[in-house]
C-alpha cells in the first residue's frame, strides 16, 4: 500500500489511534481519537499525555499517566500491553475504553515510540436512541441530557411490578454533589451547569443499556441499576464516586476544576414502594455526607 493511502486508512480509523515518542510526546492523533476524546489534533499534538490532556485512571480511580501508564512500560521493556481503562473527555466525563499499546522500533531493533490504539465502551448509540426517545416524550432533563424525574418515577414503578411478579432484583443509587453551592458561589452558575453535564454524562458513559440514571433535582441525580444484589450496587456505587472524583474540566484560566458525590445505595424489599425505595437511598446519602463526602453507603 502506498504511504497516501495508508495514511488515509490510519487517519479514518473508527478507532482512536496516536503515536508518542519515547518522552510520551503525542506526535500523531486520528480522526477517532478526536471523535472519542473530545480534543482536536492541533489540541494535543506536541503536548505530553499525561499533561492534563488523557489522564487515564483504572476502575479504583488510581491515574495510571502518573504511575502505572502501560504506554510508559511498553516504551521501556518494549512489549505489547492491552487494558481497559476510563479515558479523560475534553467536557470532562469519563469514557470507558479499551486500549492496545505497541512500541515502534526501528531497523536496529531501538525503541523510537509508542502508539496506543483505543477502542470506545461505552453505550454511544444506546445513549443516542434514549435521547431521542425522551426527548419525544418529553422526558428529557434539557441540561444534562439524561432523563428527568417523571421518568425515572415510571421507571422505578414498571421495576417495582417486574420485581413483585418476577422477582427481578434491582438497586438504586441517590446521588448529590459535594458543597456544590460553593463550587458555583466560586466558579460561577454556568461552570456549575458545565459540571453537571459532565457528571451526568460520566453516569450515563459507564452504565450499562438497560440501567437508568436521571436527574433528580437540582445536583441530584437517581440511578436505577437492574438486576443486582449488596455487592453488585456496592461496585457500581464505589465505581461511578471514583468516576467522578477523577473527572475535571480545564477553565479558561487553566485551572482543573472537579467535584465529588455522595452516594446512598439500596436494593429493592418486599414491601417498598417508590417513594420508601428512594427515601432509604436518600437517607443513606446523608450518611455518606455526615461521614466526610465522596463516598458511597450501602443500607
Ligand atoms: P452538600 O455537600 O451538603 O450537598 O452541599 P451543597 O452545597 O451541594 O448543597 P445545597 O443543597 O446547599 O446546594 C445545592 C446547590 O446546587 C445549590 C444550587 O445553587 C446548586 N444547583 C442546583 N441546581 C443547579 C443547576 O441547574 N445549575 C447549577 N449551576 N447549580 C445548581
Ligand atoms: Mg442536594
Ligand atoms: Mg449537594
Amino acid at each position: 500500500m502506498n504511504h497516501e493511502l495508508f495514511k488515509k486508512v490510519v487517519d479514518n480509523l473508527h478507532d482512536g489511534l496516536y503515536f508518542v515518542n519515547t518522552d510520551r510526546v503525542i506526535t500523531y492523533w486520528n480522526k477517532g481519537a478526536e471523535m472519542i476524546s473530545g480534543f482536536r489534533a492541533e489540541d494535543v499534538v506536541g503536548k505530553k499525555c499525561a499533561d492534563n490532556i488523557l489522564n487515564h485512571v483504572d476502575e479504583n480511580g488510581l491515574n495510571l499517566c502518573k504511575y502505572l501508564c502501560p504506554l510508559a512500560a511498553t516504551l521501556l521493556d518494549g512489549e505489547p500491553r492491552e487494558a481497559e481503562v476510563f479515558m479523560h473527555h475534553k467536557e470532562g466525563h469519563r469514557i470507558p475504553i479499551s486500549i492496545r499499546v505497541n512500541p515502534m522500533i526501528n531497523s536496529s531493533g531501538t525503541i523510537v515510540g509508542g502508539f496506543e490504539l483505543f477502542t470506545d465502551l461505552s453505550n454511544k448509540r444506546a445513549t443516542e436512541l434514549r435521547i431521542k426517545e425522551l426527548e419525544k416524550l418529553s422526558y428529557l432533563d434539557y441540561l444534562t441530557r439524561i432523563s428527568n424525574r417523571a421518568f425515572a418515577e415510571k421507571e422505578l414503578f414498571a421495576r417495582i411490578e417486574e420485581f413483585r411478579r418476577y422477582g427481578v432484583q434491582f438497586g438504586i443509587l441517590y446521588i448529590d454533589i459535594d458543597f456544590f453551592k460553593n463550587f458555583n458561589d466560586t466558579y460561577g452558575h454556568d461552570t456549575g451547569d458545565e459540571v453537571l453535564k459532565f457528571v451526568a454524562e460520566t453516569f450515563s458513559s459507564n452504565c450499562r443499556p438497560f440501567d437508568l440514571y436521571s436527574r433528580w433535582g437540582g445536583e441530584e441525580f437517581l440511578g436505577i441499576i437492574r438486576n443486582v444484589d449488596e455487592a453488585g450496587i456496592t461496585v457500581h456505587g464505589e465505581k461511578i464516586c471514583q468516576l467522578v472524583e477523577n473527572s475535571f474540566i480545564v477553565n479558561k484560566d487553566q485551572q482543573k476544576l472537579s467535584v465529588t458525590i455522595s452516594i446512598g445505595g439500596t436494593v429493592i424489599r418486599p414491601n417498598d414502594d417508590v417513594k420508601s425505595v428512594v427515601a432509604r437511598a436518600d437517607k443513606l446519602q446523608y450518611i455518606s455526607k455526615e461521614a466526610g463526602r465522596n463516598r458511597f453507603t450501602f443500607g
